[in-house]
Parts: structure tokens; C-alpha cells; sequence
């Protein structure tokens, strides 16, 4: 494969045979639910990121490891990319279908196979719910500890393909962090057992290489999950501000203090508007910015932590600090947090959420750049995010039937991603690279680190054919987006001039 300039990394790909692999396909798995007529792919033509749009070759929906492996032979036999599914809540184009490819959706296997208490493990199939984790753990008292705001839809296939994050992976870690033991089949329908039941394994940690891989080098289908107590008791504290880069500031002060929150999240003026509207949180609209800061754990820990944490908030400058009178209070402060994004959604035609990450110390500068990218751009951007972590999500609205208005909302999505990596961030915490920020990935690293990661997806899928045109870019692409290094005129691939 030439990585410099591969076509089919670029996601330029060959005409497939569609009688042929329908043919094949029903001749291996009569029962297999096909489908290929152009009005039952539309619904599959994007995941939540709906601004990029194409339909299907095929959409696969299998119910049984054994079809996903038939699927994934006869697909590699006949060179026919594929594109794994989970849910379809990714915000980055992640699962977004190739006309020329089969989309493979796991959604139906959804079976919750073994709950150990005594390991405090939950072992379960690729197509389950976050949330359905932590229902089916409830009765021990466990439960799954990352808990993305999609949690009700999203599958943990998906998750791990993302190295999902949420309110909880502040204290609890990320997907990659939860995770115990992986069982997957390679592109040519191989299966691999990535980790142990033990707690560490001999060789490279694949198992961690594979979270986050977005679907470019296996397809997941079983997943070993660890699950933690209940904590006693939890309480959750909201601080309003009368300036963001305040409440900003107070985040980093909390952790500099020594308190690791249960959850630690921001929004601006425009998000608590829109979710008290949606939610009727009972968030004071008047403030420009909100922390909510959980506090869990045994209750001594709890009630003191909580009066530390009033006294940080109040000495950053806070003009309200409330304690949640009651568990219904509580659970209400989430849902307006947790129904943000919806929230946002219904101000205007359509949204654009970005996922940048940096240092906490830096959201005060940040925050005050995207307020000045968003009045030259003339588009507004709403923040809503998981503060502890320096994980910003912008939300910038905008209407698709105005021309340009996309193109502008991408340029701007664009350039907020590039300050966050100017501050030493990173252009995605927890919702991947997917289509979406391809091209931001030139920022983001160096073309010997691109060819490495190149290296690491053809070590898996020799011939490209999982979900290309994803996650990693071709240095042509980066030569073109203009985003390398150039020294004295020369890109830094002579080979690169070829193209
Ligand atoms: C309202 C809303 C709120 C959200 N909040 C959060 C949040 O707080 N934190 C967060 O991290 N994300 C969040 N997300 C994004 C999204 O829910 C996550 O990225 C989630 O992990 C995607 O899971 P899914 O099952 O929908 O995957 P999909 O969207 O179907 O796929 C995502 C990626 O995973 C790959 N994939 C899916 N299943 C498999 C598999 N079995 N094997 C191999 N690859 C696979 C796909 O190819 C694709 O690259 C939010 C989304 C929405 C719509």
C-alpha cells in the first residue's frame, strides 16, 4: 500500500459488483437481513454528524457473530470495503457509509452474556446500550462508570471504537481505562482475543491500540467491561458566573485544590438558556456561565469535599454556589446537562459540534477565542462540555439552506480545533476523528507520526478495505490541505511531489 498517496485511503473507490455481493451474501446466509433497495438505505446514510451524507452499497444486519464473520470473508474475497455501525450517534462521521461499501451494522447483537459480581465484570455483546450495562449491573450494586450523554442510544462497540468519554471519566477514567478484554475479527473475518482476564498480559497492549481505532481495524464483537460500586452517596453543587473565562479559571482551581470530582461540567449563557427551556432545570438564565460539580462517594468524604468545593467556587469569583436540596434535584441538574446537545438543537436549523481538548488551565484563553472566532464568523457558537477534563464541545449553529453557511460553519469548527492544538490540545477528546477532522489531523501530527499510524492500520487491513477514507490522512491530503511542514520549498516526502 502507498501511504503517501492511496487512493482508496482518500476514499476514492473502485465500482463494486452489487448483484454479485448481494448474490454471495444470500447464497452463504439465506437469513441474513439485507438490505439494498435506495429507500431502505437512506435512513443509513449518515450517523449523528448529518452534514455528510452517502448512501450505502449494502447495509448488513446481522444477528449472530458467525454472519458478521461470513460477511467480513466474502467481503475481503471480493475486495468490497466495509464500514462497521454501532448506534449511529457518532458526531464525526465515523460510521458514515461509502457508496461503494457495505455498511455492517451490530446493533442487533445485543445480548448481555455473563454479569460477574464477584470479578466485578459485565461481559456483553458489541450492539449493547451503554446504558443497558449499568441497568443489567444495578441489582448487584455495580454499574459501568463512562456514561457519554448519548448513553441511552449509543452501543459499546462504538464506544470503544471512539474511546468514549462522558461526565464520570473525569474520576473513572475513559472507555480505555473500563475496559478488560476485547474479542474481534479481523477484516479478512479472523478472531483475535485483545487483553485478559488477568491484569496485565505479556506483548504490545493491543488491547488499548484497538480503543479508539474507529473501525479501521477490526470489528468488535465482544466486549469485557469492568464495573465499579454504586458510590454511597452523591451530590452535585451549581455555581453560576457572571463571566466564562471565571468559571473557566474556577475549574482548574478545584483540581489544583486536591478534589477530583465525580463530574466537573460547564455551560455558557446560550446552552443554559436552551436547556432550561427544554429541561426546566432550574439553571438561573441570567448567568453567563454554570459549573455542576458532583461530589461522590462515602458521606463524611462527601459533606466535606462539598463545603471545600463552595469555597473555591466562591473564591473564583462565583455569584451563586447551590447544593442540590434533594436526589430529584440532582438528577434534574444532569438532565439539563445530559439533554444539552437536543436542547441546543432546537435554536436553530442545524448544529456543528466540535470536540477539541486542552490543558484546564487554558479554558479561560480559549473560551475568550472562540468568543472572538464566533463575531468574525459571524455564527453563534453555544459551550457545553466536560470542564474537568478540558474537554470542549462548541456548538456552532447554523442554517444549511443559507448558502455558505456550512462551509463557514466547517471553516470555523476548523479553526477552533487548530487554537486548541496551538495551546498544546488535541482536536478530539471522546467523539474521534472519523470524516469530520481529517484534515485537522495534519495539525495534529507529523508526517512520520501519520506514517507510523499508517504502518499500525496496515499491520491489521493489508488492503485498506475497513471504513477508509477515516481517522488517518494520507500525506497527499495534508500536502493539499497545506497543513505540513514544509522546509526550504520541499515537502518532507520527496516522493510527495509526484502527486
Ligand atoms: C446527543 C449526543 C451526545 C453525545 N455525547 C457524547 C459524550 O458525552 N461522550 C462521547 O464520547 N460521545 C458522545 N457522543 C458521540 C457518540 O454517542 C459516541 O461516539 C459513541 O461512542 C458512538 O457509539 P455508536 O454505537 O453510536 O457508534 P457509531 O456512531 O455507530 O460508530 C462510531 C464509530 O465506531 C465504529 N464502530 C461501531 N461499532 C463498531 C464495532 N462493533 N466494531 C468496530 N467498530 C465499530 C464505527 O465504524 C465508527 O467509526 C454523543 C452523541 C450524541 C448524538
Amino acid at each position: 500500500m502507498n501511504i503517501l498517496h492511496d487512493e482508496r485511503l482518500d476514499g476514492a473507490l473502485p465500482q463494486v459488483d452489487k448483484q454479485g455481493l448481494i448474490n454471495a451474501l444470500i447464497a452463504a446466509l439465506p437469513d441474513l437481513d439485507l438490505l439494498y433497495r435506495t429507500e431502505d438505505l437512506k435512513p443509513y446514510d449518515c450517523d449523528g454528524l448529518s452534514a455528510y451524507r452517502t448512501t450505502p452499497l449494502l447495509v448488513a444486519l446481522p444477528h449472530h457473530v458467525d454472519e458478521v464473520q461470513v460477511i467480513l470473508r466474502i467481503c475481503h474475497q471480493r475486495q468490497v470495503p466495509v464500514v462497521p455501525r454501532g448506534a449511529g450517534t457518532g458526531l464525526s462521521g465515523g460510521a458514515l457509509p461509502l457508496a461503494q461499501g457495505v455498511l455492517l451494522v451490530l446493533a442487533r447483537l445485543n445480548q448481555i452474556q455473563h454479569i460477574d459480581p464477584n470479578a466485578r465484570t459485565a461481559r456483553v455483546q458489541p450492539g449493547v446500550r451503554n446504558l443497558a450495562i449499568s441497568q443489567a449491573a444495578a441489582p448487584y450494586g455495580l454499574y459501568y462508570a463512562p456514561d457519554p450523554s448519548s448513553q441511552i442510544a449509543c452501543s459499546i462497540g462504538g464506544n470503544v471504537a471512539e474511546n468514549a468519554g462522558g461526565v464520570h471519566c473525569l474520576k473513572y477514567g475513559l472507555t480505555v481505562h473500563n475496559l478488560v478484554k476485547l474479542e474481534v475479527l479481523t477484516v479478512q473475518g479472523e478472531p483475535l482475543t485483545l487483553g485478559s482476564d488477568a491484569l496485565d498480559s505479556p506483548g504490545f497492549d493491543l488491547l488499548a491500540l484497538f480503543t479508539g481505532s474507529e473501525g479501521m481495524l477490526g470489528v468488535v464483537t465482544e466486549v469485557t467491561v469492568k464495573l465499579l460500586p454504586r458510590p454511597q452517596v452523591a451530590r452535585v453543587l451549581l455555581a453560576a458566573f457572571d463571566c466564562v473565562e471565571k468559571a473557566g479559571r474556577a475549574v482548574a482551581d478545584i483540581i489544583a485544590a486536591g478534589i477530583i470530582p465525580g463530574g466537573l461540567e460547564m455551560m455558557d449563557n446560550l446552552a443554559i438558556r436552551a436547556a432550561e427551556d427544554f429541561i426546566h432545570a432550574g439553571y438561573p438564565v441570567e448567568a453567563q456561565a454554570i459549573l455542576l460539580c458532583e461530589l461522590d462517594g462515602v458521606e463524611a468524604d462527601v459533606q466535606e469535599d462539598c463545603e471545600r468545593v463552595r469555597q473555591v467556587l466562591e473564591a473564583a469569583g462565583a455569584t451563586e454556589v447551590r447544593l442540590a436540596r434533594d436526589e430529584a434535584e440532582r438528577v434534574r441538574f444532569w438532565a439539563g446537562r445530559k439533554n444539552a446537545f437536543p436542547a441546543v438543537g432546537r435554536l436553530s436549523p442545524d448544529y456543528y459540534c466540535m470536540d477539541g481538548t486542552i490543558a484546564r488551565r487554558e479554558l479561560p484563553g480559549v473560551l475568550q477565542g472562540i468568543a472572538a472566532l464566533s463575531a468574525e464568523y459571524d455564527l453563534r457558537v453555544a459551550n457545553v462540555f466536560h470542564a474537568g477534563d478540558g474537554n470542549m464541545h462548541p456548538l456552532i449553529l447554523f442554517d444549511a439552506n443559507v448558502p455558505g453557511e456550512l462551509e463557514r460553519a466547517e471553516a470555523l469548527g476548523g479553526k477552533i480545533l487548530e487554537m486548541c492544538v496551538a495551546v498544546g490540545g488535541s482536536i478530539t477528546g471522546e467523539h474521534g476523528v472519523g470524516r469530520e477532522k481529517i484534515n485537522q489531523m495534519c495539525a495534529q501530527f507529523s508526517a512520520e507520526e501519520l506514517t507510523l499510524f499508517h504502518a499500525v492500520k496496515a499491520a491489521f487491513d493489508p488492503s485498506g478495505l475497513l471504513n477508509p477514507g477515516k481517522n488517518i490522512p494520507t500525506l497527499h491530503r495534508c500536502a493539499e490541505f497545506g497543513a505540513m511542514h514544509i522546509h526550504h520549498g520541499q515537502l518532507p516526502f520527496p516522493e510527495l511531489e509526484r502527486f
